[in-house]
């Protein structure tokens, strides 16, 4: 198999045959995400693409799913992602998913009618880093869309009934804003209902643009409690039974569940919050090497 540079895929991905299409990310440009720092931006050559399919067909295994790398594989002409698509019915017929990372610029780039035939060749199970529903913390992510682009793009995949994970940061509206960052993207989760709603508390990552901003006082980041709180407030004003998950190994405390039972979930996180050591959670989050999104 063809594997260049950092892989990531999501957490939920752990299993799934990995397909190298593109090397790095086509925006990588987002002010908090170091993943691709150090690996320049490749489409992959159809030969590759088609050795890999093959040596997947030669393990024998039934695969339902294959699992398109890496940052925004959606950044490709929809006629390549066709084709691949092909090649991949073609090797492996019991493939009933091709899931990959979508940024919601890759998903501006395409007509309905594209979407539309996407997902008649089998892409489905997106996993969407939306980040943020708040237009003043979106806009200042540097991500490449607005908050309108948000909207449009996520009714277009709606339309055409495609199953996604939106990934989201909580505390990326910074210190003060937790609650308007909750209502946003409560707003936005009740009006688009995702399948699965993935929180991952804002990290910053040695050397990244967030990680300046912060050291010039331009970006206050919040606590750990702050985050709990802002999640807490997130989960109960969400009004439909999504899949919430909250368990990356990042977040301080994992909570995990159907939205049915939004009670458990936030006592769940009321008992770590009168729980935990008062210094850890007034504390912020520890540089990290490399973040963000829900990568292993
Ligand atoms: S967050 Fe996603 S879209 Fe943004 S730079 Fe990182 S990999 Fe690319």
């Amino acid at each position: 198999m063809h594997y260049t540079g950092q892989v990531y895929r999501p957490p939920s991905e752990y299993d799934t045959p990995l397909l190298e299409v593109t090397i790095g990310c086509s925006h990588n440009k987002c002010n908090f995400c170091m993943m691709y720092k150090n690996t320049p931006f490749k489409i992959s050559p159809m030969e590759h693409i088609k050795e890999d399919i093959e040596e997947l067909q030669s393990c024998g295994v039934s695969f339902r799913k294959i699992y398109l790398l890496n940052g925004d594989p959606w950044c490709l002409p929809t006629q390549k992602l066709l084709e691949i698509a092909k090649l991949i019915h073609t090797h492996l017929p019991s493939v009933k998913s091709i899931s990959s990372y979508v940024s919601i610029k890759n998903i501006m780039g395409k007509s309905q009618e594209e979407i539309n035939e996407l997902r008649a060749a089998f892409y489905n199970d997106l996993h969407i880093g939306v980040e943020t529903a708040y237009a003043p913390a979106l806009d200042f992510l540097n991500k490449g869309c607005n908050c309108e682009d948000i909207y449009e793009q996520i009714h277009k995949l709606n339309r055409a009934k495609f199953r996604y994970n939106v990934l989201l940061m909580l505390g990326i509206a910074g210190k003060g804003n937790a609650e308007k960052n909750a209502e946003a993207n409560a707003k936005f989760l009740n009006e688009t209902k995702p399948r699965i709603i993935s929180v991952m508390p804002t990290t910053l990552a040695f050397g990244s643009e967030l990680e300046k901003l912060t050291d010039a006082g331009a970006f206050i980041e919040q606590t750990q409690l702050d985050m709990i709180l802002e999640e807490k407030m997130l989960i109960n004003s969400i009004n439909y039974n999504g899949y919430f998950y909250g368990g990356h190994n990042m977040n301080l405390v994992p909570v995990n569940g159907f939205l049915k039972d939004k009670q458990k979930l936030m006592t769940k996180l009321e008992h770590a919050i009168n729980t935990l050591d008062q210094e850890i959670l007034n504390s912020t989050r520890p540089r990290e090497s490399v973040s963000q999104d829900l990568a292993l």
